[in-house]
C-alpha cells in the first residue's frame, strides 16, 4: 500500500486554508518527495478555493506554474520531487472520494500530457475540533484505484 505522509508545515498550511474556505471547498495540486519504495511525502501545495473540485483541476496553467516554481526551487531534481497528485476539502461531508472525484483523478492519470504513472487524491474536511481529518487514494493509468495510507506526521 502506498504511504503518504504529511509533515507538519504542510498540515499547518491545510488547516489554515480548510478554516479559510469554511463550508465551501478548497484544493490544489501536490508536489511530493520520493522517500523510499511505495513511500511520499508531501513537501508543497497549491491553495485554490471558491469552486468544486472538477473546477480545480480544470486551473492547469495555475497549477502547472507552481510546479516549475517548485522544481526550479530544488534544483530540478526530477527523481525525488515530482508532481504527485491533488486534494481538496469536503468541508461537510465524508472524506471518502465521490464517483465524480474518482472520475476525475481516472481522466488525470490517464491524460499522457500529465505523463504521470500514478496520481494520489488525498481529502481532508477538519473536524468539529478543528483538527485535521483526511483520506489518501491512489490511481493508476489501467483504471485502478486503491486506498492509501495517510500519515501526518508529528501528531502526539
Ligand atoms: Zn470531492
Amino acid at each position: 500500500m502506498l504511504k503518504v505522509s504529511i509533515p507538519p508545515d504542510v498540515q499547518r498550511t491545510l488547516r489554515k486554508a480548510l478554516q479559510a474556505a469554511g463550508t465551501d471547498e478548497c484544493g490544489g495540486v501536490l508536489m511530493g518527495e520520493h522517500m523510499g519504495p511505495g513511500h511520499f511525502a508531501v513537501r508543497q501545495l497549491t491553495v485554490q478555493g471558491g469552486g468544486r473540485f472538477a473546477s480545480f483541476i480544470r486551473e492547469t496553467q495555475s497549477a502547472l506554474h507552481a510546479l516549475r516554481k517548485f522544481f526550479r526551487q530544488s534544483g530540478l531534481d526530477y527523481a525525488r520531487f515530482n508532481y504527485l497528485g491533488e486534494w481538496h476539502s469536503h468541508p461537510s461531508f465524508s472524506v471518502q472520494p465521490s464517483t465524480t472525484d474518482h472520475q476525475s483523478m481516472l481522466d488525470i492519470v490517464k491524460d499522457v500530457r500529465v505523463g504521470a504513472n500514478f496520481v494520489v487524491l488525498l481529502i481532508f474536511k477538519l473536524s468539529c475540533r478543528g483538527e485535521l481529518e483526511g483520506s489518501a487514494h491512489t490511481y493508476l493509468p489501467d483504471g485502478s484505484c486503491a486506498r492509501s495510507s495517510l500519515v501526518l506526521e508529528g501528531i502526539p
